[in-house]
């Protein structure tokens, strides 16, 4: 069992104001496997003052210091790696390949990622006459998601550090523990005291006390859209920014001239990694309607190739979140049969032999319409939808018709065409053929939100830009 119960604050672990404590269930087992405490209003206080105290020193600190504290963080996480995947695995089910894997390692790409950015960043740059000055925006707050809990963390926190920026996180209830012992992390590596603080507790109390409090200047939020509509609303009196990375219903397409089994079965695997809870995920896979037979094949072979088990076994998939997960996914599931698309595998309940844990069979649909409710909203499982297209322009018609705008996947041997593809895609986010970068800005259009994180561009969230005419001599 796991007993989390102080809040980091102002560089040292402390009771909450008032005590108030809340099970955490392993959705694995469905066993209570730890207890945190919930946070009020008056701790946000304390945190916020302990972070604009610090904000006075530490937005005055040198490039080179900062480094320094982020060289030391990075000694510290690869120390904790295992814990942090043990965590992972415990708190959201990810298999512990994926926990120790991919989870751990997407923490580790984004401090990296931060560090370099960090030695190039230009802080100042004169244009003409006139200095541009990218000054840090102050006290923020970061709230984060437990899809991926590590990631979510890591994209913010490193920025807003690298930037000169202090900081309050409130992780999800659902996901508290990897957010502990990065918390462990950075008091090891010896981050000044009320730089970054930790308070755990529900989005409702802490993430609504942070979001409305006027000595926040930034909140940054990944998560549903309507928390982040929500989010958006209480801070709008307080004219803070805020920044936003909601959901998405991705299109993976495939274009005629790609390899399609292989294309069909990449793209099957990757929305089946982590349970399909990625916002990323391409969740509409796009192929020509002539080779729907084909990729019908390729899915259903691909799809049952991702065993469901144990996280703490070798299997490729676990369980999902929680239980509302669990039950909102099978809604899901239903209203596919229900609107008559082809379930090629899976379907409702759970797989075979499993008779706890929130364990979702890894689920196809193919001949699906753009209007299915499968297809229109954000499942966040591991649910594929096939849709077929008539031509590259009806692909592309079919990719943009979606409330959503975050990522986009282009597979085809004629990399020209993809470029073109990509080029008509209203996504903030596209991987040709597998690419990826971490130093590519990622974030969405339309109701996928309105932020961009990852490299350079995430630290242009943290900053504040300031004009100082008349810096040189006017001539
Ligand atoms: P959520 O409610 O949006 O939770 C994300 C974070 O925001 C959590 O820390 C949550 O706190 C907090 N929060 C919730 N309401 C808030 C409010 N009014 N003010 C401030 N903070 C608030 O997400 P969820 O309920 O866990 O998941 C529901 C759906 O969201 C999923 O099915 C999926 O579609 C979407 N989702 C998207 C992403 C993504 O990466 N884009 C990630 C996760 C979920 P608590 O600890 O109280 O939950
Ligand atoms: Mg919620």
């Amino acid at each position: 069992m796991r007993e989390y119960l102080k809040f980091y604050l102002d560089g040292r672990w402390v009771d909450p104001v008032e005590p108030k404590t809340s099970e955490v269930i392993n959705p694995a087992t469905e066993a209570v496997s730890g207890r945190i405490s919930m946070g009020s209003a008056a701790d946000v206080d304390k945190a916020v003052r302990a972070a604009r105290k610090a904000f006075a020193s530490w937005s005055k600190t040198s490039r080179k210091q900062r480094l320094e504290v982020m060289q030391a963080i990075k000694a510290e996480y690869e120390k904790r790696q295992a814990d942090i995947g043990a965590a992972i695995t415990e708190e959201m089910g990810a298999p512990a390949a994926l926990g120790n894997g991919f989870h751990v390692f997407l923490g580790a790409g984004h401090l990296d990622t931060a560090i370099e950015v960090l030695k190039e960043f230009k802080f100042e740059e004169q244009r003409g006459a006139t200095l541009i000055v990218k000054e840090p925006i102050g006290v923020c707050a970061l709230i984060t998601p437990w899809n991926w809990p590590l990631n979510q963390i890591a994209v913010k926190v490193f920025p807003a550090l690298a930037t000169g920026c202090t900081m309050i996180l409130k992780p999800p209830q659902l996901a508290p523990y990897s957010a502990q012992i990065f918390t462990e992390v950075l008091h090891a590596a010896g981050v000044p005291a009320g730089v970054f603080n930790l308070i755990q507790g529900s989005g409702s109390v802490v993430g609504t006390a942070l979001s409305g409090h006027p000595d926040v200047d930034l909140v940054s939020f990944t998560g549903s859209e309507l928390a982040g509509v929500e989010i958006a609303k209480n801070a709008a009196t307080t004219v803070k920014r805020v920044c936003q990375e909601l959901g998405g219903k991705s299109a993976f397409i495939v274009l005629d001239d790609a390899d399609l089994a292989k294309s069909v079965a990449g793209a099957t695997s990757s929305l089946m990694m982590n349970s399909g809870q990625t916002c990323s995920a391409g969740s509409r896979l796009l192929v020509p309607k002539s080779r729907m037979k084909e990729a019908i094949e390729a899915a259903r072979k691909a799809s049952s190739e991702v065993t469901v088990g144990d996280p703490k076994g070798s299997f490729a998939m676990g369980p999902v979140v929680s239980k509302s997960q669990y039950n909102e996914i099978q809604r899901y599931i239903q209203s596919g049969v229900d609107e008559g698309a082809t379930l090629v595998a899976g379907g409702p309940g759970r797989p075979e032999g499993l008779t706890k844990g929130y364990y979702v069979k890894p689920t196809v649909f193919a001949n699906v319409s753009n209007t299915m409710t499968v297809a229109r909203e954000e499942i966040f499982g591991p649910v594929l939808c096939i849709i077929g297209y008539d031509d590259v322009d009806h692909a592309i018609e079919i990719a943009n018709d979606s409330p959503f705008g975050l990522a986009g996947y282009v597979n085809g041997t004629d990399l020209e065409q993809c470029r073109a593809v990509a080029r008509r895609l209203r996504t903030g986010w596209i991987s040709m053929n597998g690419g990826f970068d971490f130093n590519a800005p990622f974030g969405g259009y339309k109701k996928s939100g309105n932020g961009r994180e990852w490299g350079e561009f995430g630290f242009d969230e943290y900053v504040e830009v300031k004009a100082m005419l008349g810096y040189a001599p006017q001539t």
